[in-house]
């Protein structure tokens, strides 16, 4: 037999296993670094539990406190490149053999390669995922893209269907716990006893994917019933609705179950068998092809020092306790507490949530942006520490001052309000800035401009808001109010 294979989190599935003897280590540090979610815990605990009981004589497993008990200098392992700096730099100090990184479409090496094409310009998403699709042939017909256009973007923009409170789509397919989930249930019960892991948010039954048949079945279920509305409802939020139309597969994407590659392609063929739209499969691609992997690149482009030293608005601000605890008791504004409710319920929201109701919320509130990214990646069932800086640091709060975007993804309440049902039932107004009703997300959408202009006003990008806020009459009592609001 070939040298072991050490298998980490996130290369749990088939892609990363060439047939040879592998090594599976479950290390309780993974979970008593810092508070995380018990959905995550629980999937993460899941998924390698049911990988070693799947490959079974061909793999040896270990239960361990610390990957050091297993691992030792100079140990005659290989491995696939992990998909952090920590375990990089872990397996390199060791010596263990490493082989080039899977998962993604585009590999290390090719993202290289284009990205030195462009000169020091600006990486932006979009040259990106058109050069993949010429590489791949996903989508194309001959030199041109399928439909006569890249990008079906402004077709996915729909608000959700008035007065629905759902999409109206059958239930997702839901995994089926096992004896290994009620095995990690009790074991997870057990360590939070002890006191050794402190754990946040609902452990209620496992709703993503923990091996790669459930993975596929969950994809073979988002084609069947949701695939249709994935792209026009993209951006929409409903109170009533936590899935909308969303595919729901980052997770097992991210544990490395789902290979992205064939995912894809199981979507276009739908296009092609006539059976999806365009607007949603170009969709679908342009996420899995073009924004997963681009952030993948990018985490590794920027450099590790990239999470931590950029903070270009000057945000300081500790997350608040309602953030930490995942409680949204007191949390007034009905968007906002929604969207933690859901969180505290499944480890998840979905894209416009996370964009634009907590990643607006805490650009606002000026919140610390190396403590929001790592509350991200401990919070999400899906949260991996190479997904969120790109995401986080530079798309979601600027912290980076314009690598990742060109401007702050910032806006008011009415952004929401055309795109939810949330302002209906809320005690707040999302046209009013100054009194009791006014809307939090409104009113502190001026109060953010008002605090970071001296920092965005070169930002011809900003310029519009900027001058909008100017005209505001009523700002000095708008920042005021924000500064020291306590209902929200
Ligand atoms: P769908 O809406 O069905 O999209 C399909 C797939 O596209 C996703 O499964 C995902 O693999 C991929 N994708 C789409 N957008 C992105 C993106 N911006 N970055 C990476 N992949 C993308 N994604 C994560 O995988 N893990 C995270 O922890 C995470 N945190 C995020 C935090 C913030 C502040 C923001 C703005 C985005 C974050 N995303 C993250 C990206 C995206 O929101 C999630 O991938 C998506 O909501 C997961 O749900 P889904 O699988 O139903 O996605
Ligand atoms: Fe959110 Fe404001 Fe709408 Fe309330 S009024 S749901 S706080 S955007």
């Amino acid at each position: 037999a070939g040298r072991r294979r050490w298998i980490l989190t996130g290369q749990l599935g088939p892609a990363f296993d060439d047939g040879g003897p592998i090594l599976l280590i479950e290390s309780k540090s993974t979970f008593t670094k810092r508070p995380m979610h018990r959905a995550k815990a629980h999937l993460f605990l899941s998924a390698i539990r049911h990988r070693a009981a799947e490959l079974g004589d061909r793999a040896e497993f270990h239960q361990v406190d610390r990957y050091e008990e297993v691992v030792e200098a100079g140990a005659d392992l290989e491995v696939i490149d992990p998909p952090s700096w920590t375990a990089r730099r872990f397996v390199r100090e060791r010596g263990l053999r490493v082989l080039p990184s899977r998962g993604f479409v585009t590999s290390e090496r090719d993202f290289a390669a284009w990205a030195s094409t462009r000169d020091g310009k600006r990486l932006l998403l979009e040259d990106f995922y058109r050069t993949v699709r010429e590489r791949t042939g996903i989508l194309m017909r001959g030199d041109q893209p399928e439909g006569g256009r890249w990008n079906y973007d402004h077709d996915n923009r729909n608000p959700p269907p008035k007065g629905a409170a759902r999409l109206g789509l059958p239930e997702p397919l839901w995994p089926e716990e096992d004896d290994i989930d009620a095995e990690v249930r009790e074991d997870l019960d057990r360590w939070q006893r002890d006191g050794l892991v402190q754990l946040v948010g609902d452990d209620g039954p496992r709703r993503f994917a923990a091996t790669a048949a459930e993975a596929e079945a969950a994809l073979a279920d988002f084609i069947e019933t949701r695939l249709g509305d994935f792209g026009p409802f993209e951006d929409a939020m409903l109170g009533g609705d936590w899935t909308m139309a969303h595919s729901l597969l980052s997770a097992p994407l991210n544990l490395g179950l789902l290979d992205p590659r064939d995912a894809v392609e199981t979507v276009v063929a739908e296009y092609h068998a006539g059976r999806a739209p365009l607007s949603s499969v170009e969709g679908f691609t342009r996420q899995i092809i073009g924004w997963r992997d681009y952030v993948w690149h990018l985490y590794w482009h920027l450099g590790e020092p990239y999470r931590t030293s950029h903070n270009a608005l000057g945000a300081h601000e500790p997350l608040p306790r309602r953030f930490r605890e995942l409680d949204s008791a007191a949390i007034q504004s009905n968007c906002l507490r929604e969207t933690i409710d859901g969180m505290r319920r499944h480890g998840w929201a979905h894209h416009i949530q996370r964009l634009m109701v907590l990643g607006n919320w805490a650009l606002q509130h000026g919140y610390d942006p190396v403590a929001l990214n790592d509350w991200f990646i401990d919070m999400f069932v899906d949260g991996t520490p190479w997904v969120m800086p790109a995401n986080v640091i530079g798309m979601s709060q600027h912290a980076d001052g314009g690598i990742v975007a060109t401007k702050p993804y910032a806006s008011g309440g009415a952004y929401i309000d055309k795109m939810s049902d949330y302002c209906g039932g809320c005690v707040f107004n999302p046209k009013v800035r100054l009194g009791e009703d006014a809307c939090p997300f409104t009113a502190g959408y001026w109060a953010f401009l008002d605090r970071v202009e001296p920092r965005i006003r070169h930002n011809t990008r900003m310029a519009q808001p900027l001058a909008g806020m100017r005209r505001l009459s009523d700002l000095r009592a708008v920042v005021d109010q924000e500064r020291t609001r306590e209902q929200w």
